[in-house]
């Protein structure tokens, strides 16, 4: 009884209790591949730090604890009278009859456990060897699964060293952090002892065992790089051996601290739950990120191989060296991880001029080029990385260091604008020669709050020569321009009021030059108008047009501005041929298409006519064939443009697909379809497949069958479910659940299935059997915050009618709230150290996982894709819930009304 109740303060922490610190693990793990299961020992170092202490409390998770002991250095050794494991906070209580004094002391733990099929802890995956499938072992971590693995104090500031070593078959090979030391055989029994590793935080171990090639060489530092292929395709291994050499050199002249480790190996996993995962000296990656085809693969995968190899490069200091104090510091780690592997594949491949595409990709994430233009920011990190190293750091920390070397007092200014939720929007009106400016908070729901920034203000007024800057640091303010409108010899008295109006058109005024600020801009018409003739004249950059478009779009979408003057705006981007403003334009196009197709059905035809129209200029001057020799920006732009016009239904572009198709059933290695332009052709087969011709997908499924390369295969995958016939689009969804498909990749079908086909598909998903539910959402739907136990409870739930449960989660319930607000993680730091105050940061995930899944599985109205890609899926549903009535309104009298006027 009293045992119970002391175990009860253990329970519902957020962290552990500080009664001891491990200092290094010795683990020692067994592998059965054939039973799928997995015994071990781990004796841990420890300082025992309380003074009046019976208890040891670390992680543990579907574990069988078999035999537990703790000796002291004086060699006193101690049982414990009460082993608990707890499964719901995941912790193992062991409690001991008498007081543990302080000091050192190690613990040892005998235990077993399952290999999982859930791409966590340690899990099995499969892989074909002569037609048989065999089992492999890998290890995922991240965030909380290494005490699926072994007892441990599983928090990433509780680090210590790791020496590892496995039993497993002889005649796989096994990779860990750290170089094998030795190798004993006894018959077909391999151990496989590890060198102790430095000091690292346990979501950084990693153990892979299974059948590979590799590949290897030498930085100029002299560590050793390998990429492990599966058997035969080390030659796609190449090119991320190649980036990962380059990068480790960058990285280390970069920081000025070398490479941490020993060695760096990189593998293909064939079944991983993300796209990579940074552990200390073993990067694992799913196939298709790691391995490359030149011939076969399309440039836009060459470009995410280079970004991610780069990122979990990077990750081996910003991360692993330093490391993040808890884990709502994530994106610290994980917004310069991705900064700095821009920075480094533009020193790699410049030409691809990936600091203008990085503002695709960061509308909602952390701006650090900016920062960059008026700080040392290289001095910073180096002597950021160098006092950390081997330690734990908060976000103060780092805009500690970056004052000191800037000396501009970051921490208020950075304050504001990392934890305060959303960011600025900048309201512009001109009247004379005066500028006025008034600043709002932008929430993409559409809701105002009253956050206040201090806004770096840039602006250009008729030319790039013609600039201001200022802060902005009251809600308004106002700017007197007028020596920038008027040039000196204009500035005189005889300037007659009709020259000034004519003047007038030509001075644009762009505010946030060039992008680089963090904060979105709404323009009076007046002003509005004028930046639109500046597009059309081509007088501004690629990232000034980009801003524009992207502004107004997020504007239209949170209701600020109607959906008339948006596509007004695309109007005037015909000629437009840069692949960072056309990859926005279509970007928008598919967007206002998904909102259209279920607001304003009625005009779905003749905004594809106008989306058609915008894009027939640059497809002309791609043409579908690619050009040797040509850019890398061009290869982009061409696959983009093509698939939006199969995706539009353009009928030119669809009779050239059909023959080109064909041309590459006859020759596979042909040039006139391009690795980039694949997808649209593919698309085009499946948009005109039906019942009565099965040819195209046929052809299609073939290919599928016969290619060799993840890229490939997974390129089908995603262009399948586009079929608008329910036939064939049941029979795609079955073979997505059949063997010639695996699980991690079903997600690829689900991404395209077609705004037709979301009824069938959702009649598909709610009818069949449990079976089917657990083998498709694992791995889909709560890949990674879900357990055994929510399966289950998803599984044997039975299929009520829509609302008429009154339990049903809907999206007012407080759980998928608090996921919607786990979506702005970035910017609501708060909330998020809130929420895992309140429970552990496992447990929220999964309460939101479970109220996230049953609530889509009960609506029968959402896109089946929603159910794929939750994270962006509900902020959508949320905001559709919220303004859905407005948003009815607006987009329909407002956008058939633009329609109307455009087509006459
Ligand atoms: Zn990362």
């Amino acid at each position: 009884m009293e045992l119970k109740q002391s175990v009860e303060q253990f329970k519902g922490q957020t962290r552990l209790p500080k009664l001891a610190i491990p200092t290094s693990y010795d683990l020692y793990l067994k592998l059965d591949l054939t039973a799928c299961t997995f015994s071990g020992t781990v004796q841990v170092n420890l300082n025992i730090l309380e003074h009046t202490n019976k208890y040891l409390v670390l992680n543990a998770l579907e574990l069988d604890v078999h035999k537990v002991w703790f000796t002291k250095s004086n060699n006193q050794t101690y049982q414990p009278c009460d082993v608990v494991l707890d499964g719901d906070d995941e912790i193992l209580v062991l409690a001991f009859d008498e007081m543990l004094s302080p000091g050192d002391g190690v613990l040892g733990i005998d235990f077993s456990g399952a290999l999982n099929q859930q791409l966590k802890g340690l899990y099995r995956c499969t892989y074909v060897d002569g037609g048989v499938k065999k089992n492999m072992a890998v290890t995922q971590f991240q965030a909380v699964d290494a005490r699926r693995c072994f007892p441990c104090w599983d928090e990433p500031a509780l680090k210590a060293t790791f020496k590892i070593t496995i039993d497993m078959p002889s005649e796989l090979t096994a990779l860990s952090n750290m170089p094998i030391t030795n190798e004993k055989l006894n018959e077909n029994i391999k151990t496989v002892y590890f060198e102790e590793s430095p000091i690292m935080s346990t979501y950084l171990v990693a153990v892979v065992v299974g059948v590979f090639d590799h590949i290897e060489e030498t930085t100029a530092d002299g560590t050793k790089v390998r990429v492990y292929c599966p058997v035969g395709k080390c030659d796609k291994g190449k090119f991320a051996l190649d980036v990962a050499v380059k990068a480790l050199d960058i990285f280390t002249r970069y920081f000025s601290t070398p490479y941490p480790l020993p060695k760096l190996d990189m593998v293909a996993v064939p079944e991983f739950s993300d796209a990579a995962m940074e552990n200390y000296g073993l990067i694992t990656y799913r196939e298709n990120v790691l391995l490359y085809d030149d011939l076969l693969s399309p440039a836009d995968r060459k470009q995410f191989l280079t970004i991610a190899v780069s990122h979990e490069v990077a990750h081996q200091w910003f991360g692993n060296l330093v490391t993040m104090e808890w884990w709502s510091h994530l994106w610290l780690n994980e917004g310069f991880a991705t900064w700095v592997s821009y920075m480094a594949t533009d020193i790699m491949f410049p030409e691809w001029k990936i600091w203008t595409q990085f503002l695709l990709k960061t509308n909602d994430g952390l701006r650090m080029d900016a920062l960059e233009q008026s700080h040392p920011i290289e001095k910073s990190l180096s002597s950021y990385i160098k006092r950390y190293a081997g330690k734990n750091a908060k976000t103060d920390d780092l805009w500690g260091v970056l004052s000191e070397n800037s000396g501009v007092e970051l921490n208020s200014m950075m304050d504001a604008w990392s934890k305060k939720k959303g960011f600025p929007v900048i309201s512009v009106k001109s009247k004379d020669n005066i500028l006025e400016f008034e600043q709002s908070q932008f929430l993409s729901s559409g809701l105002g709050g009253e956050g206040l920034w201090i806004v770096p203000i840039t602006l250009s007024i008729g030319s790039y020569n013609k600039c201001k800057t200022f802060l902005l640091e009251t809600k308004s303010g106002k700017v007197d321009i007028s020596e920038l409108v008027h040039s000196p010899h204009e500035n005189s008295s005889s300037v007659d009021e009709k020259n000034k109006e004519k003047c007038d058109d030509h001075f644009w005024v762009k505010v946030n030059t060039e992008q680089s600020g963090f904060y979105r801009v709404n323009y009076e018409d007046k002003l509005a108008a004028r930046l639109k003739k500046a597009i059309e004249s081509n007088c501004l950059s690629a990232p000034d047009k980009f801003g524009i478009l992207d502004d107004t779009y997020a504007l239209c979408e949170a209701c600020k501005q109607p959906l008339s003057s948006l596509l007004s705006l695309m109007d005037v981007y015909r000629k437009e041929l840069d692949f960072i403003v056309l990859s926005k334009l279509i970007n928008v196009c598919y967007k206002v298409m998904e909102i259209a197709s279920d607001a304003i059905p009625a005009v779905v035809n003749e905004l594809k006519q106008f989306f058609i129209d915008l894009l027939l200029f640059s497809a002309e001057k791609s043409g579908w064939e690619s050009i040797s020799g040509e850019s890398h920006l061009n290869a982009l732009l061409r696959g983009e443009v093509f698939l939006a016009l199969a995706t539009f239904g353009h009928n030119k572009t669809h009779k050239e697909a059909i023959q080109l198709f064909q041309t590459l059933l006859n020759d596979r290695n042909t040039r006139l379809l391009s690795a980039d332009t694949r997808k649209a052709a593919f698309i085009v087969v499946m948009l005109n497949a039906s019942t009565t011709d099965r040819n195209g997908f046929e052809s299609l499924l073939k290919l599928y069958r016969e290619v060799d390369t993840v890229q490939e295969k997974e390129l089908v995958l995603r262009c399948l479910a586009s079929c608008p016939d329910p036939n064939i689009l049941l029979e795609v969804l079955n073979f997505m659940l059949s063997d010639e498909v695996r699980d991690q990749d079903s997600i690829y079908v689900l991404f395209m299935i077609s705004s037709e086909g979301r009824e069938v598909a959702w009649r598909w998903l709610k009818a069949p059997t449990m079976s089917l539910r657990i083998k498709v959402f694992p791995v889909v739907t709560v890949s990674k915050v879900s357990t055994k136990a929510n399966i289950k409870t998803m599984a044997s739930d039975p299929d009520p009618e829509p609302q008429s449960d009154p339990q049903t989660p809907t999206i007012t319930d407080p759980l998928t709230n608090e996921f919607a607000t786990l979506n702005d993680l970035t910017h609501d730091l708060d909330s998020l150290h809130e929420l895992a105050t309140r429970g552990s940061w496992r447990s929220i995930l999964d309460k939101v996982a479970r109220a996230r899944a049953l609530s889509f599985l009960r609506k029968p109205h959402e896109h089946l894709t929603y159910l794929a890609f939750h994270v962006i899926a509900l902020s959508k549903l949320r905001r559709f819930a919220d303004a859905s009535a407005e948003l009815d309104t607006l987009y329909d009298l407002d956008a058939a009304h633009y329609l109307y006027q455009t087509q006459t």
